[in-house]
């Protein structure tokens, strides 16, 4: 399944993207079709298939999204911002490589759509 996932390609690099920020566990970059100002999605190296698919083991690596999340958004210079995990289809998940949306730089309504 990872020859053909999309953000598998990504850190492959066989697809471009406008990185942000790598090392040996996490890639960011910039979501193509952005939903806000800022809309960056954070990914793990490692293919896993959605939120549903997190084991003990991947502990340590889902955090790091967190923190390095925290980074890239101080970085951006918003201070207030939305984390996204879709989960399946309905919950809107569209590409099933586990990712962590940064959304910022406008007002976000609650609850989501
Ligand atoms: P999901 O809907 O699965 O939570 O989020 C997938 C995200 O990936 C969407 O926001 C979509 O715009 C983004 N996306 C899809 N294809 C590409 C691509 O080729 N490059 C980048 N940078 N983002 C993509
Ligand atoms: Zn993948």
């Amino acid at each position: 399944m990872p020859d053909n996932c999309l953000f598998c390609k990504i850190i492959r690099g066989e697809i471009p993207a406008s990185k942000l920020y790598e090392d040996d566990d996490v890639l960011a970059f910039r979501d193509i079709a952005p939903q806000a100002p800022v809309h960056i999605l954070v990914i793990p190296k490692k293919h896993l298939s959605g939120p549903v698919a997190v084991t003990e083991e991947d502990e340590r690596v889902v955090g790091k999204l967190m923190r390095v999340g925290n980074e890239i958004a101080r970085k951006e210079g918003i201070p207030h911002y939305r984390l996204v995990f879709n989960n399946g289809a309905q919950a809107g998940q569209t590409v099933f490589h586990l990712h962590m949306h940064i959304l910022g730089g406008r007002h976000m309504a609650w609850p989501p759509g």
